[in-house]
């Protein structure tokens, strides 16, 4: 089995749901459930060692994407900005429960990558602690560094949402990603603070813009975690060529997005969905950027996945497809972790 370690899941979120429900999230993450697509068992199952884990806070309404038209084209607008307070609540919600994860041995919140190959190695799921849009943080960056010290240790300034940081990018079929403006001015010192503190900056959800934003103030390998190819998959949130080879420059990498409506050619919201689809991704990636550059980035718990996939037990489904497609063992270590671990060496200063 190749262990993998996944650019992006929204398992938090998952478990802040069943938590306002009632039920235990540490037990459910820990036993066993059902729902969604990871806990620790299922994890354990299909090689899924550790991960990205989003704090994300959900809109008032439950987002979902506008109906497609005749043609298939649709383009869902961005969903109304968050107020502060209730977003910084959420955030603080769902950090407890990653602590709890961590007190309990559910998981084990890491901050270094010598501590993600530790957990690896024990068999325990290395989290970890990402935010996918930053509306519970504040323009003096004061909430920025007490989350660095809860254990914060990589961010997206927005998700698809703007905030005082930034644009982000609608969900459209068919669309280029530059869609609007890019940073702001709290933006741009948000990511001079992250190269600072050491905090990687994800360029999923922003504009093209932003990511050009991003490009010209950051210091670190240039990263989108779960995000796909524009030429084969022409939705606002792939990349493009240019995107991909600015980041090839910056010894970066892609994460591959399991979301069916970023890898079907005709964005369709239809989880029969082949792994020969996910593997064409995954080639057109390699051959743009090489094979350093490319790594996955699930989005379990947070997209429809293909059925073929079904939840984290059926992850080294795809690791077999893409050995199948004559990938060796050193470019699976570096796709399953390794492109992942040096990035993070790299954004963490280490
Ligand atoms: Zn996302």
């Amino acid at each position: 089995m190749n262990l993998v370690f996944d650019g992006h899941n929204d398992v938090l979120l998952r478990l802040w749901r069943s938590r306002n429900e009632g039920r235990n999230p540490v037990a459910e993450f820990r036993n066993g459930t059902s729902a969604g697509h990871i806990d620790a068992p299922r994890a354990k199952r299909g090689g899924l060692a550790g991960g990205l884990c989003a704090i994300y806070i959900p809109s008032p309404h439950d987002f979902t994407l506008r109906e497609p038209d005749a043609n298939g084209h649709y383009a869902t607008p961005l969903d109304p900005p968050l107020e502060r307070a209730s977003s910084l609540d959420i955030a603080l919600e769902m950090a407890a429960i990653a602590h709890r994860l961590d007190q309990d041995g559910s998981w084990r919140l890491c901050h270094t990558t010598t501590e993600i190959r530790e957990a690896m190695t024990d068999g325990v799921f290395a989290a970890v602690l990402h935010m996918e849009g930053c509306e519970a943080i504040d323009a003096d960056l004061d909430t920025l560094e007490v989350f660095h010290a809860a254990g914060l240790r990589s961010l997206g300034p927005v998700w698809s949402r703007n905030n005082i940081f930034g644009h982000g990018v609608p969900f459209a079929y068919p669309s280029s990603p530059d869609t609007g403006p890019g940073l702001t001015r709290a933006g741009e010192e948000l990511v001079r603070a992250c190269n600072r503190l050491g905090i990687l900056i994800d360029l999923a959800h922003l504009t093209e813009k932003g990511f050009w934003d991003v490009e010209r103030l950051s210091d670190q390998p240039l990263i989108a975690s779960h995000s796909n190819v524009h030429a084969l998959t022409p939705v606002a949130r792939n990349l493009t060529d240019r995107q991909m080879d600015a980041i090839k420059a910056s010894h970066g990498l892609v994460g591959l997005n399991y979301a069916v409506t970023m890898l079907r050619p005709d964005g369709r919201d239809d989880a029969e969905t082949s792994l020969a689809t996910m593997v064409s991704h995954v080639d057109y990636l390699v051959d743009r950027m090489g094979i350093d550059c490319v790594a996955l980035g699930s989005d379990f718990d947070g997209a429809t996945i293909p059925n073929v996939i079904g939840d984290a037990a059926g992850n080294q489904r795809l690791v077999t497809a893409l050995k199948d497609r004559g990938y060796g063992p050193s470019d699976l270590d570096k796709i399953c972790r390794e492109n992942w671990l040096r990035v993070l060496a790299s954004a963490w200063h280490e």
